[in-house]
């Protein structure tokens, strides 16, 4: 098996105003995006953003209306989906349902001839862990299994490029998890470049290096799962991973390195650098903070809060316990149902509904957005 070369510049993937238009709406958006040579990359977005139509211009399958699509640093827009050096991993498995499964994953190397198919199989197999199923029919299958026999069969053509449209949306929530972790394991192990489209934002956050959060056929945001995590720039980003807490607030100056803000009748402070927008004295600003970072503290205690920590009252609304964390949903007068989840209380010291408490957090930990946008 030869290794796949990554193009001159270590892209696997380059599209450059890549676009896709069905009549009058727009599906994709002129779109440029580098995918380096060896990552897992994913497109992450709700239903109808453009993530399908956008792997399958990547694929062949959809022809764009503008732009160009390289692959290995070659221009392949004009070339089908045969004649690229992808294989795409569907939803569907597909397996052929007459063959075992050793057959399902030889059929890529006996289509083009090669006799010897063998060893390569018996690796194949090893590296899905299905050494032992080689001899059994898909439907003799769990829905993981076939969906590892799918990535084999793909595999075993040596793609410069994996792609994977939702292939593990059919299967449970724990099955799931556990397919995740075995599809970046496969991927590290083989070392090529993965395309994965979801709408599961949690899927994305575990198994890529690089997510790209799409909006309405655009990429809103590319980066590190926890860099879009700490860092998001938009509020959609914002609330499309995980939840967030967002404040309005006027922004009164600035003092060193820090934003000096007001909601409401609380001062408040964000350091510039966590700020992805330009604070304008007189101007709004949200402010996010995720409901992990909010510490609670009964108003009776407020005197133990530390210095430096941003500080709101309020008065818990409701509380819910769901196992790894109690969450609360407070009001006050800065922002009505504000979230705070916090992990290993214990039962006793829970605080009640209607309690007045005092919620702080480290001014690093929150992130500022422009206000004009609309809050999703
Ligand atoms: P899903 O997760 O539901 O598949 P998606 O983000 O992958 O969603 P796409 O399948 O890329 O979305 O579709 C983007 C938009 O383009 C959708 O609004 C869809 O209705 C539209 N669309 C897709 N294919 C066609 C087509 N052949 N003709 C017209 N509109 C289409």
């Amino acid at each position: 098996a030869t290794a796949p070369t990554a193009g001159s510049s270590g892209t696997d993937v380059r599209l450059t105003a890549i676009s896709k238009r069905y009549g009058s709406f727009t599906a994709v958006h002129p779109l440029d995006l580098a995918i380096p040579a060896g990552s897992f990359f994913a497109l992450l977005g709700a239903s109808g953003c453009g993530k399908t139509t956008t792997l399958r211009m990547i694929a062949g399958l959809e022809d764009p209306t503008t732009g160009k699509v390289e692959l290995a640093g070659k221009d392949v827009t004009a070339l089908p989906p045969h004649k690229r050096p992808v294989n795409t991993v569907f939803q569907s498995y597909a397996l052929f349902p007459h063959l075992d499964i050793y057959e399902n994953v030889a059929f890529g190397l006996r289509r083009r001839g090669i006799k010897s198919v063998k060893k390569q199989v018996d690796d194949m197999l090893d590296l899905v862990q299905l050494g032992d199923f080689a001899r059994r029919k898909p439907h003799q299958l769990s829905g993981g299994q076939q969906q590892r026999v799918a990535v084999a069969r793909a595999l075993i053509n040596h793609p410069q490029v994996l792609l994977l449209d939702e292939p593990l949306g059919a299967l449970d929530l724990k099955l799931r998890r556990q397919m995740q972790l075995e599809l970046k394991r496969i991927q590290t192990e083989v070392g090529i470049t993965f395309v994965h489209v979801t709408h599961d934002q949690e899927e994305a956050m575990t198994m890529a290096d690089t997510v790209a959060v799409m909006n309405g056929g655009r990429v809103e945001q590319l980066g590190a799962p926890a860099d879009l995590y700490e860092t998001p720039r938009t509020t959609f980003v914002a609330n499309f991973l995980g939840t967030s807490n967002l404040i309005t607030a006027d922004v009164l100056g600035t003092s060193g390195d820090d934003i000096l803000l007001r909601a409401g009748d609380t001062k408040l402070t964000l350091p510039a650098t966590r700020c992805t927008t330009t604070a304008r004295t007189g101007e709004k600003l949200l402010i996010g903070i995720r409901p992990e970072k909010i510490t609670l503290t009964h108003a009776d205690d407020a005197g133990t809060i530390p210095d430096g920590r941003n500080r709101i009252t309020g008065r818990i609304a409701d509380s819910s316990f769901i196992g790894v964390s109690t969450q609360y949903v407070i009001d006050s007068p800065v922002g009505p149902g504000l979230s705070v989840y916090e992990q290993n209380i214990e039962r006793d010291s829970r605080l009640a509904p209607g309690a007045e408490v005092v919620l702080h957090w480290n001014p690093g930990h929150s992130f500022g957005l422009d206000a004009a946008q609309s809050v999703e």
